[in-house]
Protein backbone atom coordinates (compact mmCIF):
# COMPACT_ATOMS: atom_id res chain seq x y z
CA UNK A 1 0.00 0.00 0.00
CA UNK A 2 1.15 3.19 -0.56
CA UNK A 3 1.34 6.28 1.69
CA UNK A 4 -0.39 9.05 0.36
CA UNK A 5 0.83 11.31 2.86
CA UNK A 6 4.22 10.21 2.90
CA UNK A 7 4.38 10.30 -0.81
CA UNK A 8 2.97 14.22 -0.91
CA UNK A 9 5.87 14.92 1.28
CA UNK A 10 8.39 13.39 -0.71
CA UNK A 11 6.75 15.37 -3.63
CA UNK A 12 7.30 18.24 -2.01
CA UNK A 13 10.54 18.07 -0.84
CA UNK A 14 11.25 17.35 -5.01
CA UNK A 15 9.03 20.36 -6.04
CA UNK A 16 10.66 23.12 -3.22
CA UNK A 17 14.64 21.35 -3.46
CA UNK A 18 17.36 23.18 -5.86
CA UNK A 19 16.95 24.71 -9.02
CA UNK A 20 16.27 21.39 -12.05
CA UNK A 21 18.86 20.50 -14.60
CA UNK A 22 18.04 19.58 -18.05
CA UNK A 23 18.60 15.83 -19.03
CA UNK A 24 20.93 15.48 -22.71
CA UNK A 25 22.32 12.27 -23.59
CA UNK A 26 21.68 10.40 -20.51
CA UNK A 27 23.70 13.12 -18.51
CA UNK A 28 21.68 16.45 -15.94
CA UNK A 29 23.32 19.85 -16.53
CA UNK A 30 22.57 23.30 -16.26
CA UNK A 31 21.92 25.34 -19.43
CA UNK A 32 24.82 26.85 -21.19
CA UNK A 33 23.77 30.06 -19.78
CA UNK A 34 23.20 28.99 -16.38
CA UNK A 35 19.64 30.83 -15.92
CA UNK A 36 16.52 29.52 -14.52
CA UNK A 37 13.06 30.25 -14.84
CA UNK A 38 11.04 30.15 -11.06
CA UNK A 39 7.75 27.76 -10.95
CA UNK A 40 5.29 29.24 -8.58
CA UNK A 41 2.68 27.35 -6.58
CA UNK A 42 -0.75 28.61 -7.82
CA UNK A 43 -2.74 28.22 -4.66
CA UNK A 44 -0.48 29.75 -2.83
CA UNK A 45 1.71 32.27 -5.00
CA UNK A 46 4.67 30.72 -3.15
CA UNK A 47 7.70 29.70 -5.03
CA UNK A 48 8.23 26.15 -5.17
CA UNK A 49 11.63 25.96 -6.80
CA UNK A 50 13.52 26.91 -10.56
CA UNK A 51 14.27 25.00 -13.69
CA UNK A 52 17.65 25.50 -16.21
CA UNK A 53 16.50 28.27 -18.83
CA UNK A 54 17.62 26.38 -22.03
CA UNK A 55 19.61 28.44 -24.60
CA UNK A 56 19.36 27.82 -28.25
CA UNK A 57 22.58 26.06 -27.51
CA UNK A 58 21.26 23.52 -25.64
CA UNK A 59 18.43 22.53 -27.60
CA UNK A 60 21.28 21.78 -30.35
CA UNK A 61 23.32 19.27 -27.92
CA UNK A 62 19.62 18.04 -27.03
CA UNK A 63 18.46 17.57 -30.65
CA UNK A 64 21.84 15.81 -31.75
CA UNK A 65 21.52 13.69 -28.80
CA UNK A 66 18.37 12.72 -30.26
CA UNK A 67 19.43 12.01 -33.58
CA UNK A 68 22.36 10.26 -33.29
CA UNK A 69 20.66 8.05 -30.77
CA UNK A 70 18.10 7.31 -33.89
CA UNK A 71 20.61 7.42 -36.21
CA UNK A 72 22.89 4.45 -35.04
CA UNK A 73 19.67 2.49 -34.64
CA UNK A 74 20.28 2.39 -30.74
CA UNK A 75 16.79 2.43 -30.40
CA UNK A 76 14.67 1.44 -33.69
CA UNK A 77 16.64 -2.10 -33.91
CA UNK A 78 16.14 -3.09 -30.74
CA UNK A 79 13.54 -6.04 -30.93
CA UNK A 80 9.73 -5.22 -30.88
CA UNK A 81 9.97 -7.65 -27.53
CA UNK A 82 12.44 -5.94 -25.79
CA UNK A 83 11.02 -2.17 -26.53
CA UNK A 84 8.04 -3.41 -25.46
CA UNK A 85 9.31 -4.07 -22.40
CA UNK A 86 11.18 -0.50 -21.35
CA UNK A 87 7.91 0.52 -22.25
CA UNK A 88 6.30 -1.86 -19.19
CA UNK A 89 9.53 -0.94 -17.23
CA UNK A 90 8.35 2.99 -17.65
CA UNK A 91 4.52 2.20 -16.85
CA UNK A 92 5.74 0.02 -13.81
CA UNK A 93 7.94 2.59 -12.33
CA UNK A 94 4.66 5.56 -13.44
CA UNK A 95 2.73 3.13 -11.28
CA UNK A 96 4.96 2.62 -7.86
CA UNK A 97 5.46 6.70 -8.46
CA UNK A 98 1.84 7.41 -9.16
CA UNK A 99 0.92 9.26 -5.98
CA UNK A 100 4.13 11.41 -5.70
CA UNK A 101 3.94 12.05 -9.62
CA UNK A 102 0.27 12.95 -9.10
CA UNK A 103 1.38 15.12 -6.00
CA UNK A 104 4.13 17.34 -8.21
CA UNK A 105 1.14 18.54 -10.61
CA UNK A 106 -0.93 19.11 -8.10
CA UNK A 107 1.61 21.55 -6.30
CA UNK A 108 3.18 23.08 -9.28
CA UNK A 109 -0.60 23.52 -11.36
CA UNK A 110 -3.02 23.22 -8.84
CA UNK A 111 -5.47 20.34 -10.10
CA UNK A 112 -7.13 18.83 -6.99
CA UNK A 113 -5.12 16.14 -5.79
CA UNK A 114 -8.34 13.71 -6.19
CA UNK A 115 -8.52 14.44 -10.41
CA UNK A 116 -4.48 14.20 -10.67
CA UNK A 117 -3.78 10.93 -9.09
CA UNK A 118 -6.85 9.03 -11.51
CA UNK A 119 -4.92 11.10 -14.30
CA UNK A 120 -1.47 9.69 -13.61
CA UNK A 121 -3.36 5.58 -12.95
CA UNK A 122 -4.39 6.54 -16.77
CA UNK A 123 -0.98 7.12 -17.58
CA UNK A 124 0.15 3.83 -16.80
CA UNK A 125 -2.35 2.59 -19.15
CA UNK A 126 -1.08 4.28 -21.94
CA UNK A 127 2.48 3.37 -21.97
CA UNK A 128 0.89 -0.23 -21.50
CA UNK A 129 -1.18 0.08 -24.36
CA UNK A 130 1.76 0.67 -26.41
CA UNK A 131 3.68 -1.72 -24.98
CA UNK A 132 1.38 -4.03 -26.74
CA UNK A 133 1.53 -2.27 -30.20
CA UNK A 134 5.56 -1.92 -30.36
CA UNK A 135 5.08 -6.16 -31.87
CA UNK A 136 2.23 -4.93 -34.32
CA UNK A 137 3.57 -2.25 -36.23
CA UNK A 138 2.99 -4.11 -39.60
CA UNK A 139 3.37 -3.01 -43.15
CA UNK A 140 1.29 -4.78 -45.76
CA UNK A 141 2.06 -7.40 -49.22
CA UNK A 142 0.67 -5.09 -52.42
CA UNK A 143 -1.32 -7.69 -54.71
CA UNK A 144 1.02 -6.97 -57.92
CA UNK A 145 1.59 -9.64 -60.65
CA UNK A 146 3.94 -12.28 -60.09
CA UNK A 147 6.73 -10.60 -61.97
CA UNK A 148 7.80 -8.52 -58.54
CA UNK A 149 7.04 -8.54 -55.04
CA UNK A 150 6.19 -4.98 -53.29
CA UNK A 151 5.78 -4.78 -49.95
CA UNK A 152 5.22 -1.56 -47.62
CA UNK A 153 7.45 -1.38 -43.89
CA UNK A 154 6.05 0.70 -41.17
CA UNK A 155 9.28 3.05 -40.10
CA UNK A 156 9.53 5.66 -37.14
CA UNK A 157 10.17 9.33 -38.31
CA UNK A 158 13.25 10.05 -36.53
CA UNK A 159 13.76 12.69 -33.76
CA UNK A 160 10.43 13.87 -32.20
CA UNK A 161 9.86 17.10 -30.03
CA UNK A 162 7.59 16.81 -27.69
CA UNK A 163 5.60 20.54 -26.73
CA UNK A 164 3.04 20.31 -23.62
CA UNK A 165 1.18 22.56 -22.17
CA UNK A 166 0.96 23.27 -18.13
CA UNK A 167 -2.54 21.97 -17.63
CA UNK A 168 -2.01 18.14 -17.94
CA UNK A 169 2.00 17.78 -17.35
CA UNK A 170 1.80 13.64 -17.24
CA UNK A 171 -1.32 13.68 -19.03
CA UNK A 172 0.15 14.87 -22.32
CA UNK A 173 3.84 13.60 -21.87
CA UNK A 174 2.45 10.10 -21.57
CA UNK A 175 0.25 10.57 -24.60
CA UNK A 176 2.84 11.52 -26.76
CA UNK A 177 6.27 9.71 -25.31
CA UNK A 178 4.94 6.37 -24.92
CA UNK A 179 3.58 6.03 -28.83
CA UNK A 180 7.07 7.91 -29.69
CA UNK A 181 9.32 5.34 -28.05
CA UNK A 182 6.89 2.40 -29.21
CA UNK A 183 7.09 3.39 -32.69
CA UNK A 184 11.24 3.83 -32.53
CA UNK A 185 11.58 6.95 -32.41
CA UNK A 186 13.56 9.21 -30.36
CA UNK A 187 12.58 12.15 -27.56
CA UNK A 188 13.27 15.60 -26.73
CA UNK A 189 9.94 16.92 -24.46
CA UNK A 190 9.64 20.32 -23.42
CA UNK A 191 6.90 20.74 -20.84
CA UNK A 192 5.46 24.54 -20.57
CA UNK A 193 7.39 27.20 -18.40
CA UNK A 194 4.42 26.70 -15.45
CA UNK A 195 4.51 23.23 -14.87
CA UNK A 196 7.91 21.68 -15.60
CA UNK A 197 8.37 20.16 -12.24
CA UNK A 198 6.37 17.28 -13.03
CA UNK A 199 7.68 16.35 -16.44
CA UNK A 200 11.62 16.54 -14.48
CA UNK A 201 10.59 13.57 -12.08
CA UNK A 202 9.28 11.68 -15.48
CA UNK A 203 12.93 12.38 -16.68
CA UNK A 204 14.32 11.19 -13.09
CA UNK A 205 12.20 7.82 -13.68
CA UNK A 206 12.91 7.46 -17.27
CA UNK A 207 16.74 7.44 -16.30
CA UNK A 208 16.07 4.80 -13.93
CA UNK A 209 14.44 2.58 -16.58
CA UNK A 210 18.23 3.25 -18.09
CA UNK A 211 17.07 3.25 -21.87
CA UNK A 212 20.11 3.47 -24.09
CA UNK A 213 21.78 7.01 -24.37
CA UNK A 214 20.02 9.71 -25.78
CA UNK A 215 16.92 7.89 -26.79
CA UNK A 216 14.85 10.84 -24.02
CA UNK A 217 15.66 13.82 -23.34
CA UNK A 218 14.42 16.96 -21.57
CA UNK A 219 14.86 20.79 -22.07
CA UNK A 220 12.96 23.48 -20.64
CA UNK A 221 13.10 26.85 -20.61
CA UNK A 222 11.25 29.96 -22.32
CA UNK A 223 8.43 28.81 -24.85
CA UNK A 224 9.88 31.38 -27.53
CA UNK A 225 13.28 30.32 -27.18
CA UNK A 226 13.24 26.77 -27.06
CA UNK A 227 10.27 26.38 -29.15
CA UNK A 228 11.77 28.34 -31.99
CA UNK A 229 14.78 26.24 -31.64
CA UNK A 230 12.85 23.08 -31.59
CA UNK A 231 10.11 24.01 -34.29
CA UNK A 232 13.18 25.12 -36.79
CA UNK A 233 16.01 22.88 -35.80
CA UNK A 234 16.78 20.69 -38.96
CA UNK A 235 17.38 17.20 -36.86
CA UNK A 236 13.70 17.42 -35.63
CA UNK A 237 11.59 15.41 -38.13
CA UNK A 238 8.19 15.69 -36.73
CA UNK A 239 6.90 18.30 -33.32
CA UNK A 240 3.61 16.75 -31.77
CA UNK A 241 2.33 20.06 -29.98
CA UNK A 242 -0.66 20.39 -27.46
CA UNK A 243 -1.47 24.02 -26.96
CA UNK A 244 -3.07 27.07 -28.05
CA UNK A 245 -4.57 27.94 -31.27
CA UNK A 246 -1.93 30.54 -31.84
CA UNK A 247 1.15 29.14 -30.59
CA UNK A 248 0.04 25.89 -33.01
CA UNK A 249 -0.54 28.23 -36.23
CA UNK A 250 2.89 29.59 -35.00
CA UNK A 251 4.45 26.22 -35.08
CA UNK A 252 3.29 25.83 -38.48
CA UNK A 253 4.66 28.57 -39.81
CA UNK A 254 7.52 28.18 -37.96
CA UNK A 255 8.45 24.37 -38.69
CA UNK A 256 7.35 25.49 -42.74
CA UNK A 257 11.25 25.95 -43.53
CA UNK A 258 11.98 22.23 -42.76
CA UNK A 259 8.78 20.77 -43.88
CA UNK A 260 8.36 19.27 -40.14
CA UNK A 261 5.72 16.42 -39.79
CA UNK A 262 3.30 17.97 -37.10
CA UNK A 263 0.55 16.61 -35.00
CA UNK A 264 -1.26 19.87 -33.31
CA UNK A 265 -3.91 19.59 -30.36
CA UNK A 266 -5.07 23.17 -29.97
CA UNK A 267 -7.75 25.03 -28.04
CA UNK A 268 -11.53 24.43 -27.92
CA UNK A 269 -14.59 25.99 -26.83
CA UNK A 270 -16.93 22.48 -26.89
CA UNK A 271 -20.79 22.78 -26.86
CA UNK A 272 -22.56 21.04 -23.89
CA UNK A 273 -25.91 20.20 -25.91
CA UNK A 274 -28.97 19.77 -23.77
CA UNK A 275 -32.41 18.57 -24.89
CA UNK A 276 -35.85 18.42 -23.77
CA UNK A 277 -35.86 15.03 -23.40
CA UNK A 278 -32.41 14.93 -21.32
CA UNK A 279 -32.36 13.14 -17.84
CA UNK A 280 -32.16 16.77 -15.49
CA UNK A 281 -30.60 15.70 -12.80
CA UNK A 282 -27.43 14.12 -14.06
CA UNK A 283 -27.04 16.73 -17.08
CA UNK A 284 -26.95 19.60 -14.25
CA UNK A 285 -24.78 17.67 -12.41
CA UNK A 286 -22.08 17.03 -15.33
CA UNK A 287 -22.67 20.49 -16.91
CA UNK A 288 -20.79 22.15 -14.11
CA UNK A 289 -18.21 19.66 -13.49
CA UNK A 290 -18.06 20.19 -17.50
CA UNK A 291 -16.48 23.56 -17.28
CA UNK A 292 -15.26 23.71 -13.52
CA UNK A 293 -13.20 20.90 -13.56
CA UNK A 294 -9.37 21.64 -13.28
CA UNK A 295 -10.87 25.35 -12.97
CA UNK A 296 -12.11 25.15 -16.30
CA UNK A 297 -8.71 25.01 -17.73
CA UNK A 298 -9.44 21.77 -20.00
CA UNK A 299 -9.21 21.91 -23.69
CA UNK A 300 -12.28 20.17 -23.98
CA UNK A 301 -14.10 21.93 -20.86
CA UNK A 302 -18.11 22.34 -21.81
CA UNK A 303 -18.38 26.30 -22.11
CA UNK A 304 -20.62 26.71 -24.20
CA UNK A 305 -24.14 25.32 -22.89
CA UNK A 306 -27.27 25.01 -25.49
CA UNK A 307 -30.16 23.97 -24.00
CA UNK A 308 -33.92 23.32 -25.05
CA UNK A 309 -36.17 26.32 -24.10
CA UNK A 310 -38.26 23.85 -22.13
CA UNK A 311 -35.47 23.15 -19.77
CA UNK A 312 -33.38 26.73 -19.69
CA UNK A 313 -35.06 28.39 -16.72
CA UNK A 314 -34.32 24.81 -14.68
CA UNK A 315 -30.57 24.48 -15.84
CA UNK A 316 -30.06 28.17 -15.60
CA UNK A 317 -30.96 27.83 -12.00
CA UNK A 318 -29.65 24.31 -11.20
CA UNK A 319 -26.29 25.93 -12.50
CA UNK A 320 -26.56 28.97 -10.80
CA UNK A 321 -26.74 27.40 -7.17
CA UNK A 322 -23.80 24.41 -8.24
CA UNK A 323 -21.33 27.09 -8.97
CA UNK A 324 -21.97 28.75 -5.58
CA UNK A 325 -21.55 25.40 -3.77
CA UNK A 326 -18.56 24.24 -5.67
CA UNK A 327 -15.56 23.77 -3.23
CA UNK A 328 -12.80 26.04 -4.71
CA UNK A 329 -9.30 25.83 -2.63
CA UNK A 330 -6.81 23.97 -1.68
CA UNK A 331 -5.88 20.98 -4.00
CA UNK A 332 -4.97 18.60 -1.14
CA UNK A 333 -7.90 19.15 0.83
CA UNK A 334 -9.95 16.15 -0.48
CA UNK A 335 -13.66 18.11 -0.68
CA UNK A 336 -11.90 20.37 -3.05
CA UNK A 337 -13.64 20.34 -6.38
CA UNK A 338 -11.61 23.24 -8.21
CA UNK A 339 -8.36 24.55 -8.04
CA UNK A 340 -6.70 27.74 -8.49
CA UNK A 341 -6.14 29.29 -12.09
CA UNK A 342 -2.34 28.71 -13.29
CA UNK A 343 -1.01 32.04 -13.24
CA UNK A 344 -1.81 35.88 -11.96
CA UNK A 345 -1.57 36.45 -15.70
CA UNK A 346 -4.22 33.68 -16.52
CA UNK A 347 -6.10 35.06 -13.80
CA UNK A 348 -6.36 38.08 -15.39
CA UNK A 349 -7.31 37.04 -18.66
CA UNK A 350 -10.36 35.00 -17.35
CA UNK A 351 -11.28 38.28 -15.59
CA UNK A 352 -11.34 40.42 -18.42
CA UNK A 353 -13.33 38.36 -20.31
CA UNK A 354 -16.33 37.98 -17.72
CA UNK A 355 -15.95 41.59 -17.42
CA UNK A 356 -15.89 41.94 -21.43
CA UNK A 357 -19.38 39.59 -21.56
CA UNK A 358 -20.49 42.05 -18.78
CA UNK A 359 -19.94 45.20 -20.57
CA UNK A 360 -21.37 43.54 -23.66
CA UNK A 361 -25.00 43.02 -21.85
CA UNK A 362 -24.42 39.57 -20.18
CA UNK A 363 -25.81 38.48 -17.06
CA UNK A 364 -23.48 36.67 -14.66
CA UNK A 365 -25.97 34.64 -12.75
CA UNK A 366 -23.18 33.72 -10.22
CA UNK A 367 -19.49 33.79 -9.67
CA UNK A 368 -17.72 36.65 -11.82
CA UNK A 369 -14.71 37.60 -9.12
CA UNK A 370 -11.31 36.48 -7.78
CA UNK A 371 -11.85 34.78 -4.67
CA UNK A 372 -10.29 36.65 -1.79
CA UNK A 373 -7.91 35.14 -0.33
CA UNK A 374 -4.17 33.69 -1.34
CA UNK A 375 -3.59 32.38 -4.88
CA UNK A 376 -5.27 32.66 -8.05
CA UNK A 377 -8.87 30.93 -7.07
CA UNK A 378 -11.60 32.51 -9.41
CA UNK A 379 -15.26 32.03 -8.57
CA UNK A 380 -17.25 28.96 -10.54
CA UNK A 381 -18.74 31.40 -12.98
CA UNK A 382 -22.54 31.21 -15.16
CA UNK A 383 -22.81 33.60 -17.96
CA UNK A 384 -26.39 34.47 -19.31
CA UNK A 385 -28.02 36.68 -22.03
CA UNK A 386 -25.14 36.22 -24.05
CA UNK A 387 -25.22 36.35 -28.36
CA UNK A 388 -23.03 34.46 -30.50
CA UNK A 389 -20.97 37.11 -31.54
CA UNK A 390 -19.64 38.23 -28.02
CA UNK A 391 -15.96 37.66 -27.01
CA UNK A 392 -16.95 35.36 -24.00
CA UNK A 393 -19.15 33.01 -26.06
CA UNK A 394 -16.04 32.56 -29.02
CA UNK A 395 -13.42 32.49 -27.38
CA UNK A 396 -11.51 29.90 -25.35
CA UNK A 397 -11.14 31.67 -21.88
CA UNK A 398 -9.26 28.62 -19.97
CA UNK A 399 -11.02 29.86 -16.59
CA UNK A 400 -14.19 28.33 -14.93
CA UNK A 401 -16.21 30.40 -16.89
CA UNK A 402 -19.88 28.85 -18.57
CA UNK A 403 -22.30 30.40 -20.92
CA UNK A 404 -25.48 29.61 -21.21
CA UNK A 405 -27.74 29.90 -24.47
CA UNK A 406 -31.23 28.26 -25.65
CA UNK A 407 -32.44 26.88 -28.49
CA UNK A 408 -36.18 25.75 -29.68
CA UNK A 409 -35.32 23.20 -32.43
CA UNK A 410 -33.04 20.70 -33.00
CA UNK A 411 -31.67 22.18 -36.34
CA UNK A 412 -30.56 25.58 -34.33
CA UNK A 413 -29.41 23.31 -31.91
CA UNK A 414 -27.24 21.84 -34.60
CA UNK A 415 -26.48 25.40 -36.27
CA UNK A 416 -25.02 26.64 -33.08
CA UNK A 417 -23.28 23.78 -31.77
CA UNK A 418 -21.40 24.13 -35.28
CA UNK A 419 -21.19 27.80 -34.82
CA UNK A 420 -17.26 28.32 -33.42
CA UNK A 421 -14.15 28.46 -35.31
CA UNK A 422 -13.00 25.04 -33.12
CA UNK A 423 -13.99 21.49 -33.10
CA UNK A 424 -12.55 19.63 -30.28
CA UNK A 425 -15.33 18.19 -28.78
CA UNK A 426 -18.85 18.06 -27.97
CA UNK A 427 -21.49 16.69 -25.53
CA UNK A 428 -24.84 15.91 -26.03
CA UNK A 429 -27.90 15.30 -23.37
CA UNK A 430 -31.00 13.32 -24.56
CA UNK A 431 -33.13 10.22 -23.99
CA UNK A 432 -33.71 10.16 -27.41
CA UNK A 433 -31.71 7.52 -29.67
CA UNK A 434 -32.69 9.39 -32.72
CA UNK A 435 -31.33 12.84 -31.27
CA UNK A 436 -28.08 11.38 -30.25
CA UNK A 437 -27.20 10.02 -33.47
CA UNK A 438 -28.19 12.58 -35.85
CA UNK A 439 -26.60 15.32 -33.87
CA UNK A 440 -23.30 12.92 -32.81
CA UNK A 441 -23.15 12.89 -36.56
CA UNK A 442 -23.81 16.53 -37.48
CA UNK A 443 -21.11 18.12 -35.05
CA UNK A 444 -17.94 18.75 -36.49
CA UNK A 445 -15.71 18.04 -33.61
CA UNK A 446 -13.31 15.45 -33.26
CA UNK A 447 -14.66 13.88 -30.01
CA UNK A 448 -18.60 13.58 -29.30
CA UNK A 449 -19.91 11.91 -26.08
CA UNK A 450 -23.56 11.19 -25.27
CA UNK A 451 -24.70 11.65 -21.86
CA UNK A 452 -21.77 11.92 -20.70
CA UNK A 453 -18.55 14.71 -20.66
CA UNK A 454 -14.43 14.28 -20.64
CA UNK A 455 -14.00 10.21 -20.93
CA UNK A 456 -11.77 8.93 -22.90
CA UNK A 457 -10.18 5.68 -23.22
CA UNK A 458 -6.68 5.44 -24.63
CA UNK A 459 -7.72 2.84 -27.05
CA UNK A 460 -9.92 5.26 -29.07
CA UNK A 461 -8.52 8.44 -31.18
CA UNK A 462 -8.95 11.99 -30.03
CA UNK A 463 -8.44 14.77 -32.16
CA UNK A 464 -9.71 18.79 -33.44
CA UNK A 465 -11.42 19.55 -36.27
CA UNK A 466 -11.16 22.95 -38.19
CA UNK A 467 -8.78 25.19 -35.26
CA UNK A 468 -9.07 22.65 -33.13
CA UNK A 469 -5.71 20.95 -34.69
CA UNK A 470 -4.14 18.40 -37.21
CA UNK A 471 -3.74 14.76 -36.54
CA UNK A 472 -5.12 12.48 -34.27
CA UNK A 473 -3.41 11.02 -30.58
CA UNK A 474 -4.40 7.53 -29.29
CA UNK A 475 -5.51 4.65 -30.28
CA UNK A 476 -4.26 2.94 -33.48
CA UNK A 477 -3.94 6.35 -35.49
CA UNK A 478 -1.51 7.65 -33.11
CA UNK A 479 0.80 5.09 -34.31
CA UNK A 480 0.20 6.47 -38.15
CA UNK A 481 0.95 9.70 -37.16
CA UNK A 482 4.35 8.47 -35.66
CA UNK A 483 5.58 6.75 -38.38
CA UNK A 484 5.44 7.03 -42.33
CA UNK A 485 5.47 3.92 -45.20
CA UNK A 486 7.77 2.62 -47.23
CA UNK A 487 7.04 0.71 -50.32
CA UNK A 488 9.27 -1.68 -51.73
CA UNK A 489 9.23 -3.34 -55.07
CA UNK A 490 11.51 -6.12 -55.32
CA UNK A 491 12.67 -7.95 -58.96
CA UNK A 492 14.85 -10.78 -59.23
CA UNK A 493 18.81 -10.37 -60.13
P1 LIG B 1 0.62 27.65 -25.04
O1 LIG B 1 0.90 28.98 -24.49
O2 LIG B 1 0.25 27.50 -26.46
O3 LIG B 1 1.90 26.76 -24.69
C1 LIG B 1 1.98 25.39 -25.00
C2 LIG B 1 3.43 24.99 -25.08
O4 LIG B 1 4.06 25.65 -26.17
C3 LIG B 1 4.25 25.37 -23.84
O5 LIG B 1 5.19 24.38 -23.58
C4 LIG B 1 4.91 26.65 -24.31
O6 LIG B 1 6.07 26.95 -23.58
C5 LIG B 1 5.23 26.29 -25.73
N1 LIG B 1 5.55 27.42 -26.60
C6 LIG B 1 5.41 28.75 -26.35
N2 LIG B 1 5.87 29.46 -27.41
C7 LIG B 1 6.30 28.57 -28.33
C8 LIG B 1 6.89 28.69 -29.62
N3 LIG B 1 7.15 29.88 -30.17
N4 LIG B 1 7.18 27.57 -30.30
C9 LIG B 1 6.95 26.36 -29.77
N5 LIG B 1 6.41 26.19 -28.54
C10 LIG B 1 6.09 27.28 -27.82
O7 LIG B 1 -0.54 26.93 -24.23
P2 LIG B 1 -0.71 26.88 -22.67
O8 LIG B 1 -1.02 28.25 -22.23
O9 LIG B 1 0.41 26.17 -22.03
O10 LIG B 1 -1.97 25.89 -22.56
C11 LIG B 1 -3.26 26.27 -22.79
C12 LIG B 1 -3.73 26.00 -24.20
O11 LIG B 1 -3.53 24.64 -24.56
C13 LIG B 1 -5.21 26.22 -24.39
O12 LIG B 1 -5.44 26.95 -25.56
C14 LIG B 1 -5.79 24.83 -24.52
O13 LIG B 1 -6.97 24.72 -25.23
C15 LIG B 1 -4.70 24.11 -25.19
N6 LIG B 1 -4.83 22.68 -24.91
C16 LIG B 1 -5.24 21.86 -25.93
C17 LIG B 1 -5.41 20.50 -25.71
C18 LIG B 1 -5.81 19.57 -26.79
O14 LIG B 1 -5.59 18.38 -26.66
N7 LIG B 1 -6.38 20.02 -27.86
C19 LIG B 1 -5.15 19.99 -24.45
C20 LIG B 1 -4.76 20.86 -23.43
C21 LIG B 1 -4.58 22.20 -23.69
P3 LIG B 1 6.00 28.01 -22.35
O15 LIG B 1 4.98 27.49 -21.43
O16 LIG B 1 7.37 27.92 -21.78
O17 LIG B 1 5.63 29.32 -22.93
MG1 LIG C 1 1.74 29.66 -22.21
Amino acid sequence: MVDTTKAIETARSFSTSGSKNLFIGGKWGPSHSGATLDVLNPATEQRLSAVSSATPEDIDDAVRSARSAFDDARWNAVSPHERSRWLLKIADLLDQHCEEIAAISSLEMGMPFSSSIQITRQMVDVFQYYAGWTTKLYGQTIPTDGSSFTFTLREPLGVVAVIIPWNGPILYTAWKVAVALATGNTVVLKPAGEAPLTCVRFAELMEQVDLPTGVFNLVTGDGATVGDALVTHPGVDMITFTGSTAVGKHIMRNGADTLKKLSLELGGKSPFVVFEDADVEMTSQMAIKSFTQNAGQACTAGTRLLVHDSLFDEIVDRLTAAAGQLKVGDPFDPDTEAGPIISAKQLNRVADYVDSGRNDGATVSAGGRRLDRKGFFYEPTVVTNVSPEMEIVREEIFGPVGCVMSFSTHEEALEQANNTEYGLAASIWTTNISTAQTMARGIQAGMVWVNTHFELDVMSPFGGYKQSGLGRELGAESIAEFTRTKSVLMRGA
